[in-house]
């Protein structure tokens, strides 16, 4: 099975609705790419500029999170329905940032996961082990169990249509990549793990991603490897070097 490639980037609290035009205007000649699914990832507050910037390209524009209720009293949270209404189809679920200083768990990932795929949204479901973790020898189980709460309910044919990051948690932001053979060994214990808990069918259509410190020196090599599937990008998203990402293949 060929699996299209997605690559997104995850703008994370970096600029200003008026910047993020700016920006997608720059980088929009530069990411045109038929062979890969190019999503941007941006601050609540620029999805909508950054969606009419992005118009008549091929960027997709993507949430960086969502609450996991339909509506009602919960300050500060956005609703599926408000992505949904204004053309959002990609989101992003439980990024190590948001495990780690908003206190999202295994549990409300997977409540989210379950409402985006309730409202037709594909959730971009991260994973990754600490530091720690990998030097004990535990990171395969440490993200299987992540995995498998993550899916908890998701049916066979929603796992297909999802897409999980691989994001080391060592490796974000810090310059530090993953060899490519670390990240492949992971990826391929994650689709090993959906044929598990699914079948050989989704595992073999579910695309996952490697992310953690990905530019434009490791993107080939990263992507070459059969269970890598795209990429989730940070720092490199916020430059002109993410087009050379995206054409990692010209
Ligand atoms: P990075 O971030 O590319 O800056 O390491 C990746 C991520 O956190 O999604």
């Amino acid at each position: 099975m060929m699996r299209k490639k997605i690559i997104a980037g995850n703008w994370k609290m970096n600029k200003t609705p008026s910047e993020a035009v700016a920006l997608i205007n720059e980088l929009k000649p530069l990411v045109a790419n038929e062979d890969v699914d190019v999503v941007f990832c941006v601050p609540a507050i620029s999805i909508v500029p950054a969606m009419e910037a992005a118009k008549g390209s091929n960027i997709n524009i993507g949430a960086e999170n969502m609450y996991f209720e339909e509506s009602g009293a919960y300050t500060g949270e956005i609703a599926p329905n408000m992505l949904t209404d204004v053309g959002v189809k990609y989101v992003i679920i439980g990024h190590s940032e948001r495990r780690e200083y908003f206190a999202e768990t295994d549990a409300t990932v997977n409540k989210k996961v379950l409402k985006a795929f309730e409202h037709g949204i594909t959730p971009i479901i991260c994973c990754g082990e600490t530091l720690e973790q990998r030097e004990q020898g535990v990171a395969v189980d440490f993200i299987r169990q992540q995995i498998k709460i993550a899916f908890l309910n998701v049916t066979a044919d929603q796992a297909k249509e999802a897409v999980i990051a691989y994001e080391p948690i060592w490796a974000i932001g810090t310059g530090k990549t993953a060899t490519s053979d670390q990240a492949e060994e992971i990826c391929a214990a994650i689709r090993e793990c959906i044929a598990e808990v699914y079948d050989d069918a989704t595992a073999a259509a579910i695309r996952i991603q490697y992310g953690g410190s990905m530019n434009a020196g490791n993107a080939a090599e990263l992507l070459a490897k059969p269970d890598i599937d795209g990429g989730l990008v940070g720092g490199a998203s916020l430059k002109a070097e993410f087009g050379k990402i995206v054409n990692y293949n010209k």
